[in-house]
């Protein structure tokens, strides 16, 4: 084998291992983009403290609580 065939050769190499490497670099920057869930606003029941979506908790006076299926909770 020929010393040009060596260096084609180690240049192929070199350029799948920068290849793989830029895929893999890619790859491990989408997941935690893809694993980030975006949630609701969270609010805090003024009876029991529980975090509950805002959606979900009702409010008496300007302050949030449990709804009313909660039986943990003692509002
Ligand atoms: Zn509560």
């Amino acid at each position: 084998m020929g010393i040009t065939k060596l260096i084609i050769l180690g240049l192929l190499i070199w350029l799948g291992f920068r290849v793989y490497r830029i895929i893999q670099r890619r790859h491990t920057m989408k997941t935690p983009a893809a694993t980030k869930q975006i949630r609701g606003n969270l609010v805090q029941c003024n009876a029991c403290g529980v975090h509950l979506p805002k959606e979900t908790a009702i409010t008496e006076n300007g302050l949030f609580y449990c709804p009313p299926e909660n039986s943990d909770c003692n509002h």
